[in-house]
């Protein structure tokens, strides 16, 4: 320790922002019914204890005198993880906008955003890169960690990957213009590797690849592979050498492929899976991510944004195939997790993409699981949250009605419990 003077003044002022409730009291939650995250069958009249930031306890009664939170009207669940999120996103022009507001402006923006998805029960976020040229969304989840504020739990990426005239770069701006992309540009081995040991520098637990073109960016076609094997395969060598996951942006059945076999945790999209890279993700073991809602969403609301003209036009083209893909992909048995793809400024939709996976085919118990306890593993974070048990994180919501019998009852959020904190309710 060089300073030890500097250290004690932090902790001081640490220990100072968190409040004491937090740290040591008893508090139980009194649940109507509970849905844990991993048993198939749901537990009547149940008290969760937490002390702390920990569950210590399930049990069929409160312990004696301890304070009581009445969810006795109410299902209690697991935190929800949202796994591909994008708060720095504000608009629906979002690589325009994102030469408007400053890295500091979007940290504030970023941080109501992400306090608004942990009001609606999402209690950990995965971020697929953000649309800022520094870490803004890295400093809101440190922010949260120290305890300066709460929100949700942050992981994920500071940048999605793409190479020139990719999605991540702007090809909508004239060639003699000089700005910075939303995204990191890079071409040939040595900048990917340059960029991978960059974005684990500043703090990204993440790499996020655009492996294929996108839906939401101009002049690329999610058709279209657009790393080279030999740059993939890179970019994934060296984040494994750094023990950081890669998800893989892609579309394309060739690009999906590719990523697969170069060693990927996770596919976000997946549009034109095909049964091949199914079989393909269930003999690697990896997740999916399939952001479908999203697509719905745009067909149904539109949007006046020149950004999004090609984005409504495909998913015009191809929603209704995607769909039933992931249908195919959930009768397969692949691993699903949930992610909304939502920018900051969608707020109260993420929901949806639970129940979407309902209407291709999940039961509601595999529905929730997909946004619980399915995503803390595909986050590596199942010893830690994603279900209501003993020495877990207590990341815990309860929702009005019976989300078994009508999914559309997770929109109905009464409480949110985060580490032991109450974010809403009671
Ligand atoms: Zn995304």
């Amino acid at each position: 320790m060089k300073n030890p003077a500097a250290a004690i003044v932090l902790t001081v002022s640490l220990a100072a922002t968190i409040p004491a409730t937090a740290q040591d009291s008893l508090r139980v939650l009194h649940c109507g019914a509970l849905i844990d995250g991993v048993s198939e069958s749901v537990a009547a009249d149940v008290f969760v204890v937490v002390e702390g930031d920990r569950i210590v306890s399930v049990a069929d009664s409160a312990p004696e005198g301890a304070e009581v939170v009445d969810l006795s009207d109410a299902t209690c669940l697991p935190g929800m993880v949202d796994a591909h999120s994008h708060p720095l996103i504000q608009t629906d022009s979002y690589q325009i906008d994102h030469l408007r507001d400053s890295s500091a402006t979007k940290a504030l923006k970023g941080l109501a955003a992400v306090q608004a998805n942990l009001h609606e029960g999402w209690t950990t976020l995965r971020i697929a890169g953000d649309a800022d040229v520094y870490y803004a969304h890295l400093d809101i989840g440190r922010a949260i960690d120290a305890g300066t504020f709460l929100g949700p739990r942050i992981t994920g990426a500071g940048h999605y990957m793409s190479v020139t005239g990719g999605g991540g770069d702007m090809s909508q701006i004239a060639p003699e213009q000089y700005v910075v992309a939303d995204g990191l540009v890079v071409d040939g081995v040595a900048e990917v590797q340059k960029a991978v040991r960059e974005e684990i520098k500043y703090g990204s637990d993440w790499i996020k690849l655009l492996v294929t073109g996108a839906f939401m960016s101009t002049s690329d076609s999610p058709q279209n592979v657009q790393f080279s094997p030999e740059e993939l395969q890179a970019a994934v060598d060296e984040a494994s050498r750094r023990n950081r996951p890669v998800m893989a942006h892609a579309h394309a059945t060739a690009g999906i492929k590719m990523a697969i076999a170069a060693g990927v945790r996770s596919i976000e999209h997946g549009t034109f899976m095909d049964a091949e890279a199914m079989d393909m993700m269930l003999a690697a073991d990896i997740w999916w991510v399939p952001t479908v809602y999203i697509g719905r969403y745009y067909l149904e609301e539109g949007s006046d944004a020149e950004d999004l003209e090609k984005m409504i036009e495909l998913s015009r083209l191809y929603q209704v195939d995607s769909e039933e893909r992931i249908s195919e992909g959930i009768r397969r048995g692949v691993k699903i997790a949930i992610g909304s793809d939502f920018g900051g400024y969608l707020q109260k939709r993420n929901v949806r993409e639970v129940e979407m996976m309902v209407e291709l085919g999940m039961t509601p118990m595999q529905a929730i699981q997909a946004a619980t306890i399915v995503g803390a593993e595909l986050l590596g974070w199942e010893d830690r949250i994603g279900s209501i048990e003993n020495g877990k994180l207590a990341d815990i919501i309860a929702v009005g009605g019976d989300p078994l019998t009508d999914i559309q009852a997770l929109r109905n959020v009464r409480f949110v419990m985060v580490g032991g904190q109450v974010a809403r309710g009671h």
